[in-house]
């Protein structure tokens, strides 16, 4: 698995700041832009946003290259149907050689993960051989869902905060929740303000999953992610 945070608005944290204040100034954003430094920035956001004014924070957009991920993560990724992505295409990408993702509750057993990559090679067996008789958009019914793929995501600030309150908490399948931690840790570094307080609900407060709760909460772990 590999996240790349490829692309992010410039100077996210002093627009956002700038725009959140316009709504309270005769000045526009353009001069409160020129006027606001980092330190005010952050403090304009923490207000703001603590008043319940989401919508600011959607000026700041960041792009991820996520790549060797399993066709089972981008299925669950494509329901936050705020963000904008590009998959790589099972029709015009041929998949010849065989390229899985292993749980490692399967790759930890020794009988399991034999019987596992057996089916795998089976699974590409068949579609090797389909290809060569059918079209690639049917070939592709014999692969798994373990099958890797790359996506390109675009999510807003404020997106991105509503994915991590899912996604990264311990409830969340493994491997989607590994790559929202890393997409966590990469925005935390170029707009630290704006992510400070960014994570499942436990990194805020009580955990918010009642019943369902794992009892471990990240607070310490994602607050100090470097
Ligand atoms: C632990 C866990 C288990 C899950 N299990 C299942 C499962 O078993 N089956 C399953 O199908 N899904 C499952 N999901 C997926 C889940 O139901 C959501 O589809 C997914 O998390 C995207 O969340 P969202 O709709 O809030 O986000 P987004 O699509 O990113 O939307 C963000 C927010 O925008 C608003 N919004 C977006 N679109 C609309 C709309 N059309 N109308 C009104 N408001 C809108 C909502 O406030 C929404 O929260 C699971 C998710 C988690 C985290």
């Amino acid at each position: 698995m590999k996240v790349t945070l490829l692309s992010y608005t410039k100077d996210a944290e002093r627009l956002c700041a700038a725009a959140a204040r316009s709504c309270y100034s005769k000045k526009g954003a353009s001069k409160l832009l020129e006027e606001i430094d980092e330190e005010k920035a952050g403090k304009a956001i923490s207000d703001i946003t603590g008043m319940g004014h989401h919508s600011v924070i959607e000026h700041a957009s960041y792009t991820f290259s996520i790549e060797g991920v399993s066709r089972a993560l981008t299925h669950q990724l494509v329901r936050h149907r705020i963000a904008s992505f590009s998959q790589q295409s099972q029709r015009y990408v041929p998949l010849k050689d065989a390229s899985f993702v292993t749980p490692p509750s399967i790759a930890e057993d020794q009988e399991l993960r034999a019987e596992f990559e057996e089916l795998m090679a089976r699974s590409w067996d068949c579609y090797r051989r389909l290809s060569e008789k059918v079209p690639a958009e049917d070939a592709r019914y014999a692969l798994p869902n373990a099958c890797t793929t790359n996506i390109t995501v675009t999510m807003n600030a404020r997106e991105l905060w509503h994915f991590f309150s899912l996604r990264c908490c311990n409830r969340t399948q493994w491997e989607l929740r590994e790559v929202a931690d890393e997409m966590l840790r990469q925005v935390k570094r170029t707009s630290p303000r704006i992510f400070s307080e960014a994570g499942p609900g436990c990194v805020r407060g009580p955990c918010p999953e009642g019943k369902m709760t794992c009892g471990k909460p990240r607070r310490h772990e994602l607050k100090n992610l470097k």
